[in-house]
């Protein structure tokens, strides 16, 4: 097989066994971007001379590192010292951060490559990555379609296998969505388990870092290095954390799911719903106690989300302002200086979301949206704890949807929007879930299976998921290229 088409596991023992050198995977990956980014466009950076540098001085020494010469790609919003984070916006084009995120810092000690930073929708506000500010990254299995986003780059990546498993953030669905679009899994976990010190905030209150990858296995390797609590960031969980691959292969007997009629409603493609039920059937024959349950203000999340999210991004991005980083436009005052730098700097997506969340914000209006949506907030959180008390995992679609064309829905936010329908409840209730492959539909596009677990319960959802995955074959097929 050729080495790019490794899983992290095989690319790990192969390395570990001597058959393949970290220089040899780095190569083989490498050549892969070259020969297939052209049509997929998953990299905004490929960071081919620092790559093999590094995998030459990773080769050169004995240190045993979990994650000695595995090449990996870095969604493009995590701060990665000396290399470009553009976020996919012409306003950070050329922002060269002086630090390392804590994520890549830990990945650096476990002794990965970075081979590229990836397309995202600008800012990562979007679900397709049209947004981006520079081009449209394409869906491997069709590339007249969109990767799902915000983290499309890394989703598709992935899935062309141009590495060997990536880094993505989830604020509303962004890890998840494209991991369903691409065929691969993408694991958010819990709101506070990995450290969001130079993440590039979009809503602080809901941005999480996780692993996309291309088996359950893959992304509790990856967990093991990136979780854990961090004084960098306040909002880091002081939570042991466990080992992520323990419960991987103990059976699911007894285990209860729950299935939130909410989420088998209009909407819904048929093909779609039709996957994931037999899906929860597979794992009904296999001992997991199903049954049906409600959230009865899932109706509410994409509303909420949107005043939420907004509000927190209005207030993140007044930090682009032409003085501290990244592009200053020059004008003849102060204030000319900072409007033509945001009004060239930034894209549409990102100026509607300033405007809605300044607006959700501001005096007479706090009052009936921005507090209002976070009562509303209370409550979604609420439904998740009420059905945990019953089940311990919570079965559904990712999207509702699989990949959709580019162009279909760029002009109407409001379908864009919805799209997110099932997967934004996760981020406002702060809890972990997890998206894998669960079938194709008939034009050969991969649909993706949500399990959602308790707060700082990633185990019991990689346990559920890595045992349907031993079941079935979907995350063996790979698009043709
Ligand atoms: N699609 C959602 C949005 O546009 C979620 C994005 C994300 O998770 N970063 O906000």
């Amino acid at each position: 097989m050729e080495p790019y088409r490794l899983k992290l596991k095989e690319a790990l023992e192969a390395i570990k066994n001597s058959e393949l050198s970290p220089v040899e995977l780095t190569e083989a990956v490498l050549s892969r971007i070259e020969a297939v980014d052209e049509k997929v466009k998953a990299y905004v950076t490929v960071t081919k001379e620092h790559a093999l540098k590094r995998a030459h001085t990773l080769e050169g020494s004995n240190e045993a590192l979990p994650l000695k010469g595995i090449p990996l790609a870095i969604k493009d919003n995590l701060c990665t010292e000396g290399i470009r984070t553009t976020c996919s916006s012409r306003i950070l084009e050329n922002f060269v951060p002086p630090y390392e995120s804590t994520v890549t810092m830990r990945l650096l000690d476990a002794g990965y490559v970075l081979v590229g930073k990836t397309n995202l929708d600008e800012f990562a506000m979007g679900s397709s990555t049209e947004n981006s500010g520079f081009f449209t990254t394409r869906n491997p299995w069709d590339t007249e379609r969109v990767p799902g986003g915000s983290s499309g780059g890394s989703a598709a990546a992935v899935a062309a296998d141009e590495c060997i498993a990536a880094i993505g953030s989830d604020t509303g669905g962004s890890i998840r969505q494209p991991a369903s679009y691409c065929g691969v899994v993408g694991l958010k976990p819990t709101y506070g388990r990995v450290s969001r010190f130079g993440l590039v905030a979009f809503a602080s209150s809901l941005d999480q870092i996780g692993p996309i990858t291309k088996t359950v296995e893959d992304a509790a390797i990856l967990m093991n290095i990136i979780a854990g609590h961090d004084l960098r960031d306040s909002t880091s969980a002081e939570v042991e954390c466990p080992d992520f691959t323990s419960t991987l292969g103990r059976d699911i007997k007894g285990l209860r799911a729950g299935i939130p009629k909410e989420y088998f409603s209009e909407g819904l493609d048929s093909e779609v719903e039709e996957a994931v039920k037999k899906a929860v059937s597979v794992l009904e024959q296999e001992g997991l106690e199903v049954e049906e349950i409600s959230l009865p203000h899932t109706e509410y999340a994409v509303a909420t989300y949107y005043i939420l999210a907004t509000s927190e991004a209005s207030s993140n991005l007044a930090r682009y302002d032409g003085v501290k980083y990244g592009l200053r436009v020059e004008a003849k005052s102060l204030l000319d200086m900072y409007l033509e730098t945001r009004s060239k700097g930034f894209g549409q997506e990102v100026k509607r979301r300033i405007m809605l969340g300044t607006y959700a914000l501001s005096a007479g209006y706090y009052d009936a949206y921005y507090r209002k949506a976070q009562q509303v907030r209370t409550l979604i959180k609420r439904d998740f704890e009420d059905a945990f008390k019953r089940v311990d995992v919570i079965i559904t679609p990712t999207t509702p949807t699989v990949a959709f064309r580019i162009g279909e829905k760029i002009d109407d936010p409001l379908k864009m929007y919805l799209n997110d329908i099932y997967t934004i409840s996760v981020n406002l209730a702060g809890i972990p879930a997890i998206s894998v492959p669960c079938g194709f539909n008939s034009e050969g596009l991969p649909v993706g299976l949500q399990v959602i677990g308790r707060a700082f319960d990633e185990e019991t959802i990689l346990r559920v998921s890595h045992h349907y995955e031993q079941l079935t074959e979907w995350h063996k097929r790979r698009p043709e290229l």
